[in-house]
């Protein structure tokens, strides 16, 4: 078995469906699997087999699963790289890894070269256009796999062998590299195939979540691939772009982050023409209902949300198909996934809470990863008798239906109170004004923490701090509402389109100090 089969077996059922769209161009599965058996064939001649590790710092264009599917077809594993990472970033990761090869984008090769040359990893490119070969001292992955005789199928591997190697993003700290195996993926999408989604093989879905991020791998690229749909690629997500190709190309399923949604929405102000969706799903941040509600009226179609990580291959609960949806809250847990409330004082034992009780979402299931690659430490500090300790602070209902409150790390302690940074988002997105916002928390000497915001406003708007801070205070408890809000251009995002909070977190302590 391997999670290459995905590719592979639609190429042989639907050759003729379109998989990918970019730049106007069509792939399909019969041609896009002949390529990748092309570019595995150069893998191979250049020794990567199974076991071997293969970073991959690509975009989103049809070389991200040309590469991905040709490494998994030798039963090597896919290291893929944050795109925003820098030279020294990169070399931590290559060196972390210890990947055997780096497969490069043209326009990421300057700042991966000097990440590879250090790290003493070989470089091979993508993207780099025929006439500047000359000048780029880098070999074309395309040149080498023209003449390399293409692999006939796919490896089969073991269940349990690693497939992917995912860096958390690092919203919070130092990446770890979470080991993913081809059994946990494959479970993954059959389940969420069955359960949550409802695609069909003529859908066609929005592509631009990250895909060299767990949910943009996991939810757009091998959701779409098992099912013989059709993903718009978008290298870099602007959501203007975004409205006009999903109309264009008849976009049917959008699936992204909340931050996402806000910009498609304001897009959706600016033009007047709009895909007519099916289906939109949410996760990787909590997506405030106003946003949910907003979006439901203006695209006709209903947003579907749910909750994961990068360690549990990611989802671990969703408002699935077929069950009532209830705004708000993630959904249920996944088919084979067991969901927990446990006390998050208690570290070294799992002391489960009734329900409604707020406390540490723990999780158990066929999805979760193998431990984070080098950090025995980490692995262990992860997990408490078998079951992984999310970080995140939920509860969970009489119904099994999952509220997340927040981080463990993001929430705030305001004289003995919890303040959870996502429930005084999701009010102050909808003051008018307001076009995004980030709660935090920042050290104070006698509250211990207090509330900040950063807001970003509508143009033209004409709201003080005063004014925003006052309207707060009329709709939350007293210990909830932020004492500063300062109002910025935009808010330091992610890749994968979160909002950094720790970013936010440490230029403001450094004003304040
Ligand atoms: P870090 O690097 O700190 O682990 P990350 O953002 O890189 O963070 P991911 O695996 O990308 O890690 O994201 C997982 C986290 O995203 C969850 O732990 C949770 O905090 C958040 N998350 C995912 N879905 C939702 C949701 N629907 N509502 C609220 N938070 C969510």
């Amino acid at each position: 078995m391997s999670i290459a089969a995905i590719l592979s077996e639609t190429a042989h059922r639907m050759p003729d469906n379109v998989a990918l769209i970019w730049n106007d161009e069509k792939t399909t599965y019969g041609d896009l699997w002949r390529q990748t058996r092309a570019y595995a064939g150069a893998l191979r001649d250049r020794g990567i087999g199974p076991g071997d590790r293969v970073a991959m710092i690509v975009p989103n264009v049809p070389d991200f699963p040309r590469v991905y599917y040709a490494v998994l077809s030798l039963g090597a594993v896919v290291v893929p790289v944050h795109l925003l990472f820098k030279a020294d970033e990169i070399e931590y990761v290559l060196r972390d890894s210890g990947a055997k090869l780096a497969v490069v984008a043209a326009p990421m090769l300057q700042e991966a070269g000097a990440a590879a040359a250090r790290a003493g990893v070989p470089m091979v490119s993508v993207l780099l256009p025929e006439a500047m070969k000359d000048q780029v001292p880098v070999p074309r992955l395309e040149d080498e796999a023209s003449v390399a005789v293409p692999i006939e199928r796919y490896a089969s591997v073991s269940p349990m062998d690693a497939a992917t190697v995912l860096y958390t993003s690092g919203t919070t700290g130092k990446p770890k590299g979470a080991v993913g195996m081809h059994l946990g993926m494959i479970e993954q999408v059959n389940t969420n195939l069955i359960d949550t989604f409802p695609l069909q093989s003529d859908d066609v879905l929005f592509g631009g979540l990250p895909l060299f991020h767990t949910y943009g791998q996991m939810s757009v690229l091998n959701i779409s691939f098992r099912k013989g749909a059709a993903i718009i690629l978008l290298p870099k997500f602007d959501a203007d772009e975004a409205l006009a190709l999903m109309t264009k190309h008849g976009a049917t399923l959008f699936t992204a982050v909340p931050t996402m949604y806000i910009a498609l929405l304001h897009a959706a102000r600016r033009q007047s023409e709009h895909p007519q969706l099916r289906f939109a799903v949410s996760g990787g941040a909590a997506l405030p209902v106003s946003v949910l509600e907003e979006f439901e009226r203006t695209f006709g179609a209903e947003v579907h949300e749910g909750y994961g990580l990068t360690e549990t291959s990611p989802t671990v609960a969703f408002n699935s198909v077929g069950v009532p949806t209830r705004p708000g809250t993630v959904g249920t847990p996944l088919w084979g996934v067991d969901v927990e409330i446990a006390d998050a004082e208690v570290e070294d034992q799992i002391v489960l809470l009734p329900h409604g009780e707020a406390g540490e979402i723990v999780v158990r299931g066929h999805a979760l990863f193998a431990g984070y690659l080098a950090m025995p430490d980490a692995t262990e500090a992860a997990f408490t008798d078998g079951w992984f300790r999310t970080g995140d602070i939920g509860t969970k209902d009489d119904d099994d239906y999952i509220t997340i409150c927040d981080r463990k790390k993001d929430m705030i302690v305001r004289n003995g109170y919890n303040v959870y940074p996502s429930e005084v988002e999701a009010v102050l997105i909808q003051h008018p004004d307001v076009a995004n916002i980030a709660v935090f928390g920042l050290s104070d000497e006698t509250r211990g923490q207090e509330v900040n915001a950063a807001a970003v406003l509508e143009p033209g708007a004409s709201v003080t701090e005063a004014e925003l801070i006052a309207w707060a205070q009329e709709r939350m408890a007293a210990y909830k509402y932020p004492r500063h809000i300062d109002f910025v251009a935009e808010l330091p995002l992610g890749a994968s389109g979160k909002v950094l909070k720790r970013e936010l977190v440490a230029r403001y302590s450094a004003v304040v100090a």
